[in-house]
């Protein structure tokens, strides 16, 4: 592999700071690369704050243009960038490919958005203009689930938008990241992109930092919390994406054998490891043994290895924190419910095969808590307002879907869930120009779609009097 550096002022720069990046697939050490140190990091803010003028007043045209040229240099780098991401991150190969062809179209939607001055009053006394004008700084702290599209999704409008934009990998999946950062050194003015990964010391230091004006972030319900304390006393502007643990309802007029197979994909997605997918499976009772069954059949065929053997459906667990959380919660699920698929694990390699426990209800930590990883209960209802409830008692809000022959009745089902997305007969159903967030404690704000945008800009009032 090529050497990594981080992006601070348009150079390319190492550091002191050796990271040692683990293949989750091997637990081998796959590449090293520099981690920001607290000096690199203000001298990527300063540069940052020295070129927001410039490309503040970059023409909208022109800050789109980049943006297709962005979305041309992932396409030109796809094989690579998808190649780093199985690397780092696990995901079998397709979905890392998928992960790369989502970024590149993540770009262009984005640089075909407008946000042209509205004209509020014009009358005889008074025009009144309202501009959507950029924020300054902006920081972008990303998760390790998918390292690259996430990356991409809030870097694309923010840069749209007009602000420079700062981005800061997971400290476990920094390589997609990094080289995206070079690829895109003579794409992209110095300062108005920097990429600086880091050890886990450099995120506090943003969200407190004064010259940032806004922080975009995405990872656990916990550290929002906290970046949410340490952007108070500068008032920044915070998106945060959070954790979240979606119920589905399957209501007992389903077809199981249609459903199964779209109900198990989108609950072990990404090996359970994506902040959208299905994570408490509620049940009818009339269907309640048809849908384990299949359920487990499914789980028990699925393929789980290396993301780089083409057979492979599932990948590891990214990270050796993340393996050791969901073997704990394996250890205790036989005192909850009952396991009927998976529940072993496999090293080296963080393996864990997609795992099914049945007979299980609320009050401990496979239901209650974000099981970030392939483990799913699956839960018996006997009412619809019953399961409403009981998907509603969680925390958070991040989606709902409700599963149903009656695509009316679902949609009315689906409006009672307090998530930001509520989706019938479909779950994950995310797009460029779809907003997604999350209600109650899965976030704050939007991102994709104009909405996503405008978070990246104040709302500015030109209020001219004709007298
Ligand atoms: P995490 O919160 O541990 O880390 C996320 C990022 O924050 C990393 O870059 C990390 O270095 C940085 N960070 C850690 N402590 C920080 C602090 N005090 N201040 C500022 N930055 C800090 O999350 P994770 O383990 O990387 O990701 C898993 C979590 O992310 C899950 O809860 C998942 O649901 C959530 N997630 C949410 C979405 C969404 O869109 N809602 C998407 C993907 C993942």
């Amino acid at each position: 592999m090529n050497p990594f550096h981080l992006l601070i002022d348009g150079q390319l720069v190492g550091s002191t700071q050796v990271l040692h990046v683990i293949d989750p697939a091997t637990e081998q050490v796959v590449a090293e690369c520099p981690g920001g140190t607290p000096e690199l990091a203000n001298s990527a803010i300063a540069a940052a704050k020295r070129a927001f003028p410039a490309w503040r007043d970059t023409p909208y045209a022109a800050r789109a243009e980049v943006l297709r040229t962005v979305a041309r240099v992932i396409d030109e780098n796809a094989e690579e960038l998808s190649r780093l991401i199985t690397a780092e991150q696990g995901k079998p190969r397709a979905a890392a490919d998928f992960e790369t062809v989502m970024a590149a179209a993540v770009c262009r939607y984005v640089a075909s958005v407008t946000l042209d001055t509205e004209v509020l009053e014009d009358d005889a006394s008074h025009r009144v203009l309202r501009r959507h004008v950029p924020l300054g700084v902006v920081a972008g702290i990303v998760a390790w689930n998918f390292p690259l599209v996430m990356a991409v999704y809030k870097m694309a409008p923010a840069l749209l938008a007009g602000n420079s934009f700062l981005l800061k990998p997971s400290p476990t999946t920094p390589l997609s990241a990094l080289r995206l950062g070079e690829l895109l050194k003579d794409v992209v003015p110095p300062g108005v992109l920097s990429v600086i990964s880091d050890g886990g010391d450099i995120g506090p230091l943003l969200t407190r930092h004064p010259d940032i004006a806004k922080i975009s972030f995405t990872g656990s319900t916990v550290t929002g919390r906290s970046v949410m304390r340490n952007a108070a006393d500068s008032l920044k502007r915070l998106t945060l994406e959070l954790g979240g643990n979606d119920a589905a309802i399957v209501l007992d007029d389903v077809d199981v054998a249609s459903i199964a197979p779209k109900l198990f994909a989108l609950a072990f997605l990404n090996s359970g490891q994506t902040c959208m997918a299905i994570k408490r499976i509620f049940v009818q009772a009339a269907v309640y043994e048809e849908v384990c069954t299949a359920l487990a059949k499914l789980a028990n065929e699925a393929i789980v290895g290396n993301g780089l053997d083409p057979k492979t459906q599932f990948g590891p667990l990214q990270n050796r924190k993340q393996f050791e959380t969901i073997s704990r919660l394996l250890d205790l699920a036989p005192r909850y419910g009952k396991v009927i698929a998976g529940g072993t694990v496999e090293r080296p390699g963080f393996y864990v095969r997609p795992t099914i426990v049945r007979d299980i209800e609320e009050g401990n930590p496979l239901v209650d808590e974000e099981v970030f990883g392939p483990v799913r209960p699956i839960l018996k209802f006997t009412t619809v307002n019953e399961a409403v409830e009981r998907a509603n008692q969680s925390p958070y809000g991040l989606g709902g879907s409700v599963w149903t022959a009656d695509s009316v009745k679902g949609a009315e089902i689906a409006s009672r869930l307090e998530c930001g997305s509520a989706w019938v007969n479909q779950h994950f159903a995310v797009a460029p120009q779809i907003p997604f967030g999350g209600a109650k404690q899965s976030g704050l704000g939007v991102e994709f779609s104009r909405d996503g945008l405008l978070e990246y800009t104040n709302s500015q009032v030109i209020n001219i009097a004709k007298t």
